[in-house]
């Protein structure tokens, strides 16, 4: 099975596709796999090192939207699994150019390249945060879009272009929302990264608001797991929630991260809150479920991993000399 992966230098998709290479993620065993990323600052050659050398793999340094590049690499590959995004809400807050770029224009030269090339299979990684913010409850694959923040909107703009393309030229396209993710290698502008840096250079973790906002948090190998059992055994046309995580307020997240990190009680402060955040996330994972789905990473035990790749791994997200 020839593989593309687009944004597999950045934290999820260099998961899933190291995750292929070395047998964590059972893949066919003929698999191959060409890497498709653009190296924006959240894209890093350095986390597809385990699997650099595997001569199964191909990377190719371009953007999604570069229609001409596409016509030259998509054909001949038997599934395509878009992870390749601008992802950052904060930055979408200051600026959403850069994320209507990559998220909407970037996924539709994705779905007519696929379209053109005849490809059998596409899967679109997406996000939660399409729904907007649930007080009770969970949100089922049939809730509204609702999103809040430009990222979001780009989000959703782009599972609607690939629901079209499925419903319209019958592309055999599904889509992945996930919950918020943690593990190894994710930049450390996302909450947890953000928070383990902080403690470990002996500062305060940053808490937007009164901290009460309800996040649901998946480890990544988990989530790459529902990424291949999508490719392989979803419906087309279908959306599938990736559920079945743990939910809980950033204030206690950060308790958690503190007491495992050793640092003082008082390592966390309050920011002003972000404009139109989301209050509370939750899915409903009932029909990935029934696919044979269940994460097996407890959250105590993937969180106390985390910590020790971010103790170990200290000059990939610290490059300055006090890092090295
Ligand atoms: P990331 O920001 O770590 O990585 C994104 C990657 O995409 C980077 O390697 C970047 O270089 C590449 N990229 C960006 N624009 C590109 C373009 N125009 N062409 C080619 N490559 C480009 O993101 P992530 O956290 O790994 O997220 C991957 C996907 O999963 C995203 O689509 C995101 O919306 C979705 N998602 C993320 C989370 C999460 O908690 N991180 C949760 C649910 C869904």
């Amino acid at each position: 099975m020839r593989l593309l992966v687009t944004g597999a230098a950045g934290f999820i998709g260099s998961n899933y596709v190291c995750g292929l290479l070395s047998g964590l993620i059972p893949a066919p065993p003929d698999v191959r796999i060409t890497v498709l990323d653009k190296l924006t600052y959240a894209g890093n050659p350095a986390n597809l090192s385990p699997a650099l050398n595997d001569p199964r793999l191909t990377f190719v340094k371009g953007d999604i939207a570069d229609d001409a590049l596409l016509e030259k690499l998509v054909p001949g590959h038997d599934a395509l699994v878009n992870f390749a995004a601008e992802s950052h809400v904060d930055r979408s807050i200051a600026g959403a150019q850069d994320f209507v770029h990559a998220n909407v224009v970037g996924t539709h030269a994705l779905l007519q390249a696929a379209l053109d090339a005849e490809l059998p299979r596409f899967v679109q990684v997406s996000t939660d945060e399409v729904y907007g913010s649930i007080a009770h409850g969970s949100w089922t694959e049939d809730s509204p879009l609702q999103p809040n923040s430009p990222y979001a909107a780009t989000k959703a703009a782009a599972d609607l272009l690939v629901s079209a393309f499925a419903r319209t030229h019958g592309l055999n396209a599904s889509i992945t929302r996930c919950g918020n993710n943690y593990g190894p290698r994710q930049y450390p502008e996302k909450l947890i990264p953000l928070s383990l840096t902080r403690l470990l250079e002996g500062r305060r973790i940053p808490l937007y608001g009164d901290g009460l906002n309800v996040r649901h948090w998946i480890h990544v190998e988990d989530h790459c797991r529902a990424v291949q059992l999508v490719l392989e055994k979803g419906q087309p046309d279908t959306v599938y929630n990736v559920g079945g995580g743990t939910e809980l307020t950033n204030r206690d997240l950060a308790g958690r991260l503190i007491d495992l990190c050793g640092s003082p009680a008082e390592s966390f402060t309050y920011a002003p809150d972000r404009p139109g955040h989301d209050f509370r996330y939750s899915l409903d994972g009932e029909r990935l479920r029934a696919l044979g789905f269940a994460p097996r990473i407890g959250f105590e035990e993937g969180l106390a991993d985390t910590i020790r790749w971010y103790r170990e791994n200290r000059t990939w997200w610290d490059p300055s000399p006090a890092g090295t």
